[in-house]
């Protein structure tokens, strides 16, 4: 059965599809959009073509030409910490990383996945997913290290084929937590 919290800004709903969620884990906070910032550019970017999404987060392209498999899941306000987060939405982020990860293993066979959370430079929330080749530009450096050889880019998986797994992939995980 599905929970609905409503609040002075916003109405939502915890998907019955995150079954844990309902039992063990509950939300404390809500989502404070109002919080947002327009000049943060992940605020902005959150609410441009997500590869998928749901009330919390979302993940996007990267949109780095060397890098197909490299995706961003950004919270859905304007917070800079992990611990900015209750449990539940710890918990949940996390999953949608996961589910990334397992998607893009899925569809594109890395050798390795990297992921990374700085937002030094932008202090909102986000993970990078990226699927990593041993004849990748950087490998085995990150992504942001010495370039190490000229490499030809992996054909991106396509975005339908991408987000119907990511779904796929957070309803496994939710179910089995
Ligand atoms: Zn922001």
């Amino acid at each position: 059965m599905a929970v609905t919290f409503t609040q002075t800004m916003t109405t939502f709903v915890v998907s019955p599809m995150y079954p844990c969620y309902g039992g063990r884990l509950q939300p404390t906070q809500q989502l404070n959009r109002r919080q947002n910032n327009m000049e943060c550019p992940l605020c902005a970017i959150s609410q441009d073509s997500p590869i998928w999404q749901d009330e919390y987060c979302c993940v996007i392209d990267a949109g780095n030409p060397d890098y197909p498999g490299y995706y961003r899941v950004i919270w859905g306000e304007h917070v800079a910490e992990m611990s900015d987060l209750d449990e539940w939405s710890q918990r949940h982020l996390m999953d949608v990383v996961l589910a990334v990860e397992c998607s893009l293993r899925a569809l594109m066979a890395p050798d390795k996945i990297n992921l990374a959370s700085f937002g030094n430079q932008v202090p909102h929330l986000h993970w990078h997913v990226m699927a990593r080749f041993a004849d990748d530009p950087h490998f085995p450096e990150p992504i942001w290290g010495q370039e190490q050889r000229h490499a030809m880019p992996r054909i991106a998986p396509a975005r339908d084929a991408l987000s119907g797994r990511i779904s796929a992939e957070l309803a496994r995980i939710s179910a089995t937590c």
